[in-house]
């Protein structure tokens, strides 16, 4: 290599990848807040948390997402592993967890087993506001025992019990039932019969999906579509008896929750194994990419891994969105300066500080400890930038008379504390 080429390489800044990004302190300290708060809701209503490895076969997300859908075919990040098998990085946990459920027999288990994660997902999509490559999603799982339809209605009641926690505003959510193997079926052919019909006037997209996967035409935001679309026969006309009792009953056990929704008929999934109950959340201040949750039942989804027929019903929130609305709407917690700055000049004050880093920090106070000596002056600059409450300042004079000085840096006003008053004197304040 050249001096000139080395140099260049020397000089290479790099960057985040492209739809992946830094979270920094004065964010995290919202994206914890969220999950503690999660992991506090999910186990009130006795969910357990699983963690699930970041990738998996490849063969494992192209069977339970499906081959054909974008996330599988388009999206996924795919690589060869050494011993040549296909592995790709998790788009979203779901299959992991039926997968565990499977692999550890979690069937023997008292049933429904309901599982939560947390972590992030990978997908290829094009980045933009409230959509990135790597995201983060908390999500839950209801698997085994009954439909009834009371585990759908608290499988929502938990996540909206969670965002009302949080304090999320403009929370909306959307309802509905697709059907089942009996009903569905014939409902699509209908719709794709109609479909047909108004061909002519639908856009290129629409119009191909006519013959791939005619509900997903419902999803359509093509402002040109919108008329033609409100007069499509609805699914819920068309529910048979099992389905549509079921339905029912789901909103009237929302009722009995206190959780307030909204019918939206065009919510639809397009793979087979959903059926009945799907929904939506979306909350404010999330521009296009509004949609907080997004979750329903999934009866087929465990047989389709090659487990036993297994109920299964979950959700999965996306946690970037979720902490966007809640910056957008000024619900985020003010980053947290230091407690104690501790200032100390002097060979004698130095190991008193250190002693007296370690009593504080015991008692849970943030503590900064700077590791050289500094002017006062300068010490208590320092502790104004770094949002300090308090300085406490360690000199010769201090030392020797065992009189500490505890300044309040908002007011400027000091004090005298002993080091056996100096915890009870700080909770006092
Ligand atoms: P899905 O797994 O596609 O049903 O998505 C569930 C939720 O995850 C959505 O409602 C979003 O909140 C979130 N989500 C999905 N994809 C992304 C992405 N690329 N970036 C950020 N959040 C996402």
């Amino acid at each position: 290599m050249s001096e000139g080429a080395v140099k260049k390489e020397e000089r290479r800044k790099f960057q985040a990848i492209k739809g992946t990004r830094d979270l920094l302190p004065q964010e995290t300290a919202l994206w914890n807040r969220a999950e503690q708060t999660a992991h506090e809701v999910f186990a009130t209503f006795g969910f357990g948390e699983i963690r699930v490895p970041i990738f998996e076969p490849t063969e494992l997300f192209a069977r339970a997402v499906g081959g054909e859908t974008d996330i599988v075919s388009k999206e996924m990040y795919t690589f060869e592993d050494r011993d040549e098998t296909s592995v790709s990085l998790r788009p979203e946990a779901t299959a992991s967890v039926c997968r565990a459920y499977i692999e550890h027999g979690m069937q023997q288990l008292p049933q429904p087993v309901k599982l939560y994660y947390m972590g992030p997902m990978f997908r290829r999509e094009r980045p933009q506001k409230g959509r990135y490559r790597q995201f983060y999603q908390i999500g839950a799982e209801v698997l085994g025992g009954t439909d009834a339809p009371a585990i759908d209605a608290e499988v929502i009641e938990v996540v909206m019990t969670f965002f009302e926690k949080l304090e999320l505003q403009g929370v909306q959510l959307s309802v509905n039932s697709i059907g089942c193997r009996e009903c569905r079926p014939k409902y699509v052919e209908l719709l794709r019969a109609e479909l047909l019909k108004v061909k002519d006037s639908l856009g290129p997209d629409s119009q191909r999906r006519i013959d791939t996967n005619p509900l997903r035409v419902l999803d359509s935001k093509l402002e040109s579509e919108q008329a033609i679309i409100a007069k499509l026969p609805r699914i819920g006309d068309h529910l048979c008896k099992e389905c549509a009792d079921h339905y029912a009953a789901v909103k009237r056990e929302l009722d009995l929750r206190g959780v307030k929704y909204r019918e939206n008929w065009r919510l639809v999934r397009g793979l087979d194994y959903y059926m009945r109950t799907t929904f939506e959340i979306t909350a404010q201040g999330l521009g296009s990419q509004d949609a907080v949750c997004g979750g329903g039942r999934y009866d087929g989804l465990v047989e389709l891994l090659g487990g036993p027929p297994t109920k299964g019903l979950g959700f999965a929130i996306g946690e970037d969105r979720l902490i966007l609305s809640l910056q957008e709407s000024g619900k985020a917690p003010v980053a947290q300066g230091r407690d104690v700055y501790i200032a100390w000049m002097g060979e004698s004050a130095r190991a008193t500080a250190i002693r007296a880093a370690k009593t504080l920090r015991n008692a849970g106070f943030g503590v900064e400890l700077p590791p050289v000596e500094q002017k006062f002056g300068k010490a208590l600059g320092q502790a104004d930038k770094l949002g300090a409450k308090y300085a406490l300042i360690l000199g010769d004079n201090e030392v020797t008379s065992g009189e500490w000085t505890l300044k309040t840096l908002v007011d400027g006003t000091q004090r005298k504390v002993t080091e056996q008053q100096l915890i009870a004197d700080l909770k006092k304040l």
